[in-house]
């Protein structure tokens, strides 16, 4: 392991100071289970890390009148995955977090290092993608809000700047009628990474329409993809056998996985298809019980 000092800020206050006067040789320190391992692989070589444990507040969710969630960014994966409230009102984030890795890695691992971490193949951003999620990020200058969708820039790089620390996300409140899905492909084992992934959500309309559909792929491309010409297959249409099909297959041409030792880019290119299928049916059948 390499020589660091750590600090460990009691306020979001000094942790900007720490980052501003450190710049390039400072690291932001979340729950540590992907940066530590960059450190000793010296992928990542920091003088100065910045711990966010001791600041207040930044693991709380929060419910707005409207229905909104506030989750901040040191909120853990087992934290969102057993929470009774995310649980009742957003199953489809609790059911998304329980699926990440084991139990010991989902203890430590953090909803905003997660997000900045940027490895396309990790479990929350197809969900929180479809939800409509956005991140909110501070620094000394101020706070902007990126929708989670535009925070993904290539593969394992975000939006965030130097200086800028993730606080939090908010999720809009989801429309009557609506019913979300994230399914994992896991040829091998079930702490594994997914081979392909799919985060799919449905508003259903009169009848058997679509009124609305958001559907998010994981492992298939460097970031995250938002399958906007699958889901115009479905939106303002019915939602029968044939369009779920063609849904499916529209979802081809918008991945762009990578061969490695979890399976051949076509494999997965099938298996996308195959897999945005299942999770359209399932959201359906989730909407209907909504
Ligand atoms: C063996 C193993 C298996 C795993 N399997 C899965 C899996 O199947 N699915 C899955 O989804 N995840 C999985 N994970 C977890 C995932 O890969 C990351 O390790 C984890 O999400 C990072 O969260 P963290 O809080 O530990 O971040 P850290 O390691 O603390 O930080 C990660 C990066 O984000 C930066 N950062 C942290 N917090 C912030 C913030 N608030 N603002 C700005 N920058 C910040 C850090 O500087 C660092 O660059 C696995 C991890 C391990 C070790």
């Amino acid at each position: 392991m390499i020589d660091f000092q750590y600090h460990n800020p009691g306020s979001l206050q000094e942790a900007f100071e720490l980052l501003d006067r450190h710049g390039e040789d400072a690291r932001i320190m979340a729950g540590g289970t992907a940066l530590v391992l960059q450190m000793k692989q010296r992928l990542s070589q920091p003088d100065h890390v910045v711990g966010l444990r001791r600041i207040p507040d930044l693991a709380n969710v929060k419910w707005e009148g409207d229905g909104q969630a506030r989750i901040g960014s040191m909120a853990t994966h087992q934290q969102i995955e057993t929470d009774p409230s995310v649980k009742g009102r957003l199953p489809l984030l609790a059911s998304t977090f329980s699926q990440a890795s084991t139990p010991r890695i989902r203890s430590m691992a953090t909803l905003g290092g997660g997000l900045a971490h940027g490895d396309p193949n990790q479990d929350p951003p197809p969900a929180l993608i479809a939800l409509d999620a956005q991140a909110v990020i501070s620094s000394s200058s101020g706070e902007r809000v990126v929708p989670v969708e535009d925070l993904f820039v290539d593969y394992f790089e975000t939006d965030l700047q130097p200086g800028e620390i993730m606080t939090g996300i908010i999720i809009p409140p989801l429309p009557a009628g609506s019913g979300g899905v994230y399914l994992k492909f896991l040829p091998k084992t079930v702490d594994d990474y997914a081979t392909v992934s799919v985060a799919a959500l449905v508003t259903k309309g009169e009848g058997n329409t679509c009124q609305d559909v958001r559907i998010v792929l994981g492992a298939v491309d460097v970031t995250p993809v938002r399958a906007t010409d699958a889901e115009a297959v479905l939106r303002g249409k019915s939602l029968d056998e044939k369009n779920i099909h063609d849904c499916g297959e529209a979802v081809r041409d918008a991945v762009d996985p990578l061969d490695d030792f979890r399976g051949s880019a076509s494999y997965k290119r099938d298996m996308a298809e195959v897999f945005t299928r299942r999770a359209v049916q399932q959201a359906i059948a989730a909407s209907q019980r909504a």
